[in-house]
């Protein structure tokens, strides 16, 4: 089987809806970090990525990987690796990033023979130099906040992918093929009409997904095996 994946890229040049199904099984996303991130951080993204998806409908319930499923019904299911330091804490300064940063992959889900797999990554190491430009004037705590909400928009485009089942991108909003700077750490970035009325749908009447039969360290896809992204011309795809 082989695996490969599709990727979210950073983008060189620099844009709210709301429903209620609070009575729906939710999407459980279950997570790992590669590097502990701070509190504030994982709050931030976990606020962002339930904001993003309630203008759907979608409710979401965090779970790390590896914790029991306590009987527990979800929806769907998606598993999250988040790879590098998901901090700006030990970060070496915007002077120390290379110069281009853009069309580098922010994030990927994997896919293999054809299928979408619910595994997805974000890629905290070039999506915090990616943002970094912009959080030279901000206190630490700032800028973490603001890497965790880009995070949480790079996923929500990644869980996007995976409830789909498809590679197609859209031309606006979070499913779009590439992501610019401020639209990563702008106050708001949402899915663009067409996508929020398919997760609108899909929180309805959710779309079957690859089993994942047991959520553990073990059920990660290797670094190995992702290859290489995308390019930014994928955009109509
Ligand atoms: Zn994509």
């Amino acid at each position: 089987m082989t695996i490969r994946s599709i990727a979210l890229l950073a983008m060189a040049v620099p844009f709210s809806v709301c429903a209620d199904n609070s009575s729906a099984a939710p999407l459980a996303v279950y997570y790992s970090f590669d590097t502990p991130p701070s509190a504030l951080l994982i709050t931030e993204m976990q606020s962002e990525v339930g904001r993003i998806l309630a203008a759907a409908g979608v409710r979401v319930a965090w779970r790390a990987v590896g914790s029991p499923r306590n009987g527990e019904d979800f929806q769907g299911i998606v598993v999250f690796r988040f790879r590098g330091a998901c901090s700006f804490d030990r970060d070496p300064g915007p002077n120390r990033y290379p110069a281009k940063s853009s069309g580098q992959p922010l994030g990927a889900t994997d896919v293999a023979d054809g299928q979408v797999l619910p595994f997805g990554a974000v890629d905290c190491d070039r999506l915090r130099q990616f943002i970094a430009p912009l959080m030279k004037s901000l206190s630490l705590e700032e800028r973490n906040a603001i890497l965790g909400r880009a995070m949480a928009r790079v996923g929500a485009h990644e869980i996007y992918h995976i409830l789909t089942g498809s590679e197609e991108h859209a031309r606006r909003g979070i499913a779009r093929a590439s992501h610019s700077r401020a639209e990563l750490t702008a106050p708001i970035f949402a899915f663009a009409r067409a996508e929020t009325d398919w997760l609108r749908a899909w929180a309805a009447a959710p779309v079957p997904q690859p089993t994942v039969a047991a959520v553990g360290s073990d059920t990660i896809p290797r670094e190995t095996e992702i290859t290489a992204p995308e390019s930014i011309s994928s955009v109509a795809r």
